[in-house]
């Protein structure tokens, strides 16, 4: 018999990554992945591999990615609601890039809700916009393994070649150019730095200076998660 309205509390630790594109918020959530076991769901992955598919909203949403703006909330939140009713994500997940307005805020909060979990901490990567041309137009992707890199900040040990997987195809994404960068930061701006505050008033938001090198970011947000996920 299924009991209405009676839920277990989970014990999973979901966390939040805020910050505006290029903050280093893919490359953070992989290594908070391997130190602590988590999923990293990224909604800007979840919808290229749409867009790859071909489904619907995958059709829908690529214009507005190449354009730089944000995808609806409807088609993202129910993109997040799928992946995040699969088994993996019951130890915890690292949202990375999600949400991005307070609708979306809102939404989660309710999906969490019927999970009988919530944010345990959500983490603003704190960058300055003029870092963020550089940072976006030098980054490339493994196609094996999902490996970020960088031209400058973070290049394999041997060129061409992925550290992680061994593998040799690399990508770029479509919108990574200096033409949708400024978009990008505006829909940021307008739309994303509120949920700073969204955070800040539930209790659970720490802010990490993203300027520092990726190693000292890292240990800076693993001090904040250990503390997270007891
Ligand atoms: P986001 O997911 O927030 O858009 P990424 O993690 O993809 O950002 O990082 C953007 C680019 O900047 C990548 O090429 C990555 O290797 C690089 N990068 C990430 N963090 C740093 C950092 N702290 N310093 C310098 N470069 C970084
Ligand atoms: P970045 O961190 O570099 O901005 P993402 O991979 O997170 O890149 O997102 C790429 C694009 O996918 C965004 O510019 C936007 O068009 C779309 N997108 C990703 N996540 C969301 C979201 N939560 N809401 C709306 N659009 C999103
Ligand atoms: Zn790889």
């Amino acid at each position: 018999m299924i009991m209405d309205g009676a839920k277990t509390p989970s014990t999973a630790a979901n966390l939040v990554l805020l910050g505006p594109p290029g903050a280093g918020k893919g490359t953070q959530a992989r290594m908070l992945e391997d130190a602590f076991g988590l999923v990293q769901l990224s909604t800007g992955d979840l919808l290229r591999a749409a867009v790859t598919a071909g489904t619907e909203a995958g059709l829908q949403a690529k214009a507005v990615m190449e354009a730089g703006d944000l995808v609806s909330d409807e088609i993202v939140i129910a993109i997040l609601r799928d992946r995040l009713a699969e088994p993996d994500c019951a130890n915890g997940v690292i949202l990375d890039g999600f949400p991005r307005t307070t609708v979306q805020a809102e939404a989660l909060d309710g999906l969490m809700a019927d999970l009988g979990a919530g944010i345990r901490a959500a983490i603003s990567l704190e960058v300055d916009d003029a870092a963020m041309v550089t940072r976006i137009s030098g980054r490339f992707t493994c196609a094996g393994c999902g490996e970020g890199y960088h031209d400058t900040f973070k290049a394999p040990a041997v060129e061409g070649v992925c550290d992680k997987c061994g593998g040799t195809e690399m990508t770029r994404r479509a919108d990574d150019n200096a033409e949708t960068v400024e978009s990008r930061l505006r829909a940021y701006h307008a739309q994303t730095a509120p949920l700073i505050d969204y955070y800040d008033a539930r209790g659970v938001l720490a802010r990490v200076d993203a300027m520092a090198e990726i190693d000292a970011v890292a240990q800076e947000l693993n001090k904040i998660v250990r503390q997270a996920v007891v």
